[in-house]
């Protein structure tokens, strides 16, 4: 070997905390109470409480490995458990607060927490399964101590409590950095949920790798808000980010209403943002009922599901907001794509430009993607031909958790579930989920299409596109639309809007104009549930016209 060396520091999270901490201790904190109202801290304070976690929880018996529950929204607490706890040794496990009892109570058991920190809101829900839940020591409520959580739940500690009795000069747990730090659940539409284990490595990574200025692009002179839920695959590493730039962090809370966060953006002149599409609509809806042109956010991140390119449009040309479309999920950590333009593109015309943007972009560094056929083979990056989606990277998850064997094909790769198309650049367009797309007579026709067709309708809110069963097709595609509040629009009225932008046997055959649509628990309609609904709508039509067609061709 030859002599000369590098130096070896393990890539841990508390690495993240230290830095924010030593160089911009003093940057601000924003965080809205789940009660009501804001609270100010920095980065320095957020480190020392989260030394003092780590110490209170490893006085309490809580060890390396351990996993710590949390069911929380965005706000410095979670914050400070989101640091605390991998730089105590110990795996941080968001829970998601959206998911029915049964699920929950699966997942903590499942996941065997040890101890679980909860908003005093959910003491009620927690409260009933308490018992149930055999692994636990203990559960934490995330606030000052307060009689009433201490009647409903005996034993109940208090976040507070705890930094007060931990000590903020505790040395953190010297991880290796392949240890865990972190646990988030998929959100299973289907079966059960699986968890994916984070490394320290691998949350370390994908915050290097996805914080590129073709990436998330967050500096120092950032006032970032995650609205992605911090139970929702680390947040999309937002506050890991925004820890290694020393960015000013905004942290929402529950209220994700358009209106609230609106004006939180303005009062708090944030620039910076990442959520699902669900939430920026209600923004943009919330903007342009109250006449807000001008706004200080300049970029969001926008992922979990398609973006319509029809609202990309109305923030840039209404609002002159950037709206970046990422690709991702539970089992990448999740950031797989983002999208930025190459320098090729900058003297296209706006038009070709623009089609580049409205996909889901290229791989980060760290990731490579490939698309293959249903034996596996691989298919050609040419931008036209559709396959399944398959992954392999730094940050990509190599065997769920708790679970025997791979989760990878047998030469390394994750299948993702989606169907896809890649460029000879890389630049990637999600077709659907293939559980999703509609198989009509042979031909694929993906519903994330049909709905930025539907949402680019003036008078759509917003819609869904789910397979029906059809007794010659297979299926065919039928749209569940919200109209706009007080607009008149008919059935015809918007399949016409189909006209010239699909193939003829692409249009939807129905149009069910609904009052809401499920939305599931991290954001995404549940097309599942539409599709029990509404699958069979087609059915009775079509089977008396394949009678007609029958009886003709007999006459
Ligand atoms: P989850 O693990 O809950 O984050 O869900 C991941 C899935 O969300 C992916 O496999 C995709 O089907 C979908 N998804 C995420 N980002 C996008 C996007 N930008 N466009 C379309 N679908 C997306």
């Amino acid at each position: 070997m030859l002599a000369g060396q590098m130096m070896y520091q393990p890539l841990s999270i508390a690495s993240l905390i230290d830095h924010a901490a030593r160089y911009h201790g003093g940057t601000e904190i924003v965080s809205a109470l789940t009660e009501g109202g804001f609270e100010r801290t920095s980065w320095a304070q957020v480190a020392e409480n989260a030394r003092r976690l780590a110490s209170a929880l490893t006085h309490r018996g809580m060890q390396r490995g351990d996993r710590i529950g949390t069911l929380a929204w965005n706000n410095r607490r979670h914050l400070e458990l989101y640091f605390g706890v991998p730089g105590g040794g110990m795996v941080c496990h968001t829970i998601n607060p959206r998911l029915s009892p049964e699920q929950m109570a699966y997942i903590i058991d499942h996941a065997g927490d040890r101890m679980l920190f909860i908003e005093r809101t959910f003491v009620p829900l927690i409260a009933p399964m308490r018992e149930k839940l055999t692994k636990l020591r203990g559960v934490v409520v995330m606030g000052p101590r307060d009689p009433e959580s201490a009647a409903q739940l005996p034993g109940v500690l208090f976040h507070d409590e705890l930094l007060a009795e931990g000590d903020p000069g505790f040395a953190w747990a010297g991880v290796d950095e392949n240890d865990p730090s972190s646990l988030c659940y998929t959100s299973g539409t289907t079966g059960n949920p699986k968890g994916v284990l984070y490394t320290h490595r691998s949350t370390l990574l994908h915050a290097l790798g996805a914080n590129q200025p073709d990436g998330m692009g967050i500096g120092a002179a950032d006032s970032v808000m995650p609205v992605v839920p911090m139970f929702h695959v680390n947040a999309w590493g937002v506050p890991y980010m925004a820890a290694l730039a020393g960015a000013r962090l905004v942290m929402p809370g529950p209220r994700l209403d358009g209106e609230s966060l609106a004006r939180l953006i303005e009062d708090e002149r944030v620039t910076m943002a990442a959520g699902v599409p669900t939430i920026w609509l209600g923004l943009l809806n919330a903007m342009e009922a109250n006449g807000m042109e001008k706004t200080s956010l300049r970029r969001t991140v926008v992922g979990g599901s398609a973006l319509p390119p029809s609202m990309r449009a109305a923030f840039r040309d209404r609002h002159g907001v950037q709206l970046v479309h990422a690709w991702g999920m539970t089992e990448t950590s999740p950031l797989g794509t983002m999208n930025a333009p190459l320098a090729k593109h900058l003297d296209l015309p706006f038009e070709e430009q623009d089609r580049t943007g409205n996909g889901q972009g290229r791989p980060l560094f760290g990731i490579e993607l490939r698309v293959v056929d249903a034996q596996g083979r691989i298919l050609p990056n040419d931008g036209e031909t559709e396959g399944q989606l398959q992954i392999r990277g730094h940050w990509i998850v190599s065997q769920y958790y708790g679970q025997d064997g791979s989760a990878l094909t047998v030469d390394g790769w994750f299948d993702t579930g989606d169907v896809a198309t890649i460029d000879a650049d890389g630049y990637m367009v999600i077709r659907d989920r293939a559980k999703d797309i509609i198989k009509s007579g042979g031909e694929w026709i993906s519903t994330v299409d049909l709905e930025n067709i539907a949402v680019s309708h003036p008078k759509v809110a917003n819609a869904a596109a789910i397979a029906a069963r059809h007794p010659k097709w297979d299926e065919r595609p039928v749209i569940c639309a919200i109209r706009r509040p007080s607009v008149e629009l008919t059935e015809e009225e918007l399949l016409a809007h189909y006209d010239g932008k699909v193939p003829r046997w692409q249009r939807p055959d129905r149009v069910i104009f609904v009052d809401s649509l499920p939305i599931g628990a991290t954001g995404k309609v549940v097309k599942a549930s539409l599709r029990e609904d509404y699958g069979d709508v087609l059915w009775d039509d079509a089977m008396k016209e394949l009678d007609a067609e029958m009886t003709q061709g007999r006459g």
